[in-house]
């Protein structure tokens, strides 16, 4: 079984943001005063795990928890031991996990008991007042435990850096470095106009081409060919023994190679991360109208599954999408 959307793009990968809430502020994720969801808003862990189950069946093979702070949520874990047992009896293949790395080191063991064999973790800056700078109140020691500890217990960790303008610029080469001395791939992303911030995006943006130009200088990029199932292009270099990626949803845009979609910790199915159409499955899982018509939503969802986002930056333009990063995660 296959899932292909109206442009004949095969989607496999489903993105699960299973909280709203986080023990961090990044600024160019949330604003300092957040309203979070109502509990009863936000979808069950059995309602989470039958629409996963009705996207596997219909062909996803992989699944990324993220958020908000996955880690936050509680029970999380009886999620994913869940989801694990399916990667025996099904299509599905990988459970991974987008993190802000705080409570790793609690749980890491716990995550490779039960079949996460690779982990997303996102980590700005390696200063640690700059890191309590950018996630407002966040501890720098927290993550780096956390990223040893899933090191030790053979968990492959990968570094997500936000670039973001007057900030972290002039640190990228010194963050290569550090990922290159722990042998962890590092990805470096263009800030995304997700909804309003405390401060404009267009203060916050930085294009990727300007800092990789910079790099390339320094580490004489080649360009690899290895796909993570990802946007990310990657480079290798005689001088490093990881490989260095580049998210550029602005810069160049990669949507004709889209294999995801997105649901939100409310239920909302999101087509494209840069749109704001969705279909949403809380009241349908909640009146209980059955698995085939679920799974006839889903195939709707991906007849009209945009070709491509539309992000745009200038003072001019109010962001058009309407919600945060952390209602249907990164
Ligand atoms: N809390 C987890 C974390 O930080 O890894 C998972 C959720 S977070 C929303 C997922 C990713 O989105 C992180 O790597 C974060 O840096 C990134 N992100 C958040 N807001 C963003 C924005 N406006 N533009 C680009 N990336 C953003
Ligand atoms: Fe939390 Fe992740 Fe958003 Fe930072 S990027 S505020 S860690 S959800």
């Amino acid at each position: 079984m296959q899932l292909v959307d109206q442009f004949l793009r095969k989607i496999n990968y489903l993105r699960v943001s299973v909280t709203d809430r986080c023990d961090l502020r990044c600024v160019y994720c949330m604003k300092e005063k957040m309203n979070f969801l109502p509990k009863n808003e936000v979808l069950s862990l059995e309602e989470i795990e039958r629409l996963c189950d009705n996207f596997i069946e219909l062909g996803v093979e992989k699944i990324r928890l993220t958020g908000g702070e996955p880690l936050v949520r509680k029970d999380v874990l009886t999620l994913i031991k869940n989801l694990n047992k399916k990667k025996s009896t099904t299509n599905l293949k990988e459970i991974t996990l987008t993190t802000n790395g705080s409570l790793l080191k609690k749980y890491a063991k716990d995550l490779k008991q039960n079949g996460i064999n690779r982990i997303n973790v996102s980590l700005d800056t390696i200063i640690e007042e700059k890191y309590k700078e950018i996630t407002r109140f966040g501890k720098l020691a927290n993550v780096i435990e956390g990223i040893e500890e899933a090191i030790k217990h053979n968990i492959k960790v990968k570094i997500n850096t936000v670039v973001f303008k007057n900030f972290n610029e002039d640190q990228t080469k010194e963050l290569i470095n550090w990922c290159n001395n722990k042998l962890i791939d590092l990805t470096f992303i263009e800030v995304m106009p997700m909804s309003d911030t405390d401060m404009p995006r267009h203060m916050q943006f930085v294009s990727l081409d300007k800092i990789y130009n910079n790099l390339e200088n320094i580490f004489n990029f080649e360009k690899s060919s290895h796909k993570t199932g990802g946007p990310s292009q990657y480079y290798t270099s005689s001088k490093l023994n990881i490989k260095v990626g580049f998210i550029t949803p602005l810069s160049n845009n990669f949507c004709a190679s889209c294999n995801r979609v997105r649901i939100s910790s409310t239920g909302k199915l999101y087509m494209c991360l840069g749109q704001n159409e969705f279909v949403d499955f809380r009241e349908i899982l909640r009146t209980d109208r059955g698995d085939d018509y679920i799974k006839e939503k889903i195939r709707f969802a991906l007849s009209v599954k945009p070709k491509r986002h539309d992000f745009i930056i200038n003072p001019e333009v109010k962001p058009y999408i309407n919600r945060h990063m952390n209602e249907t995660g990164g």
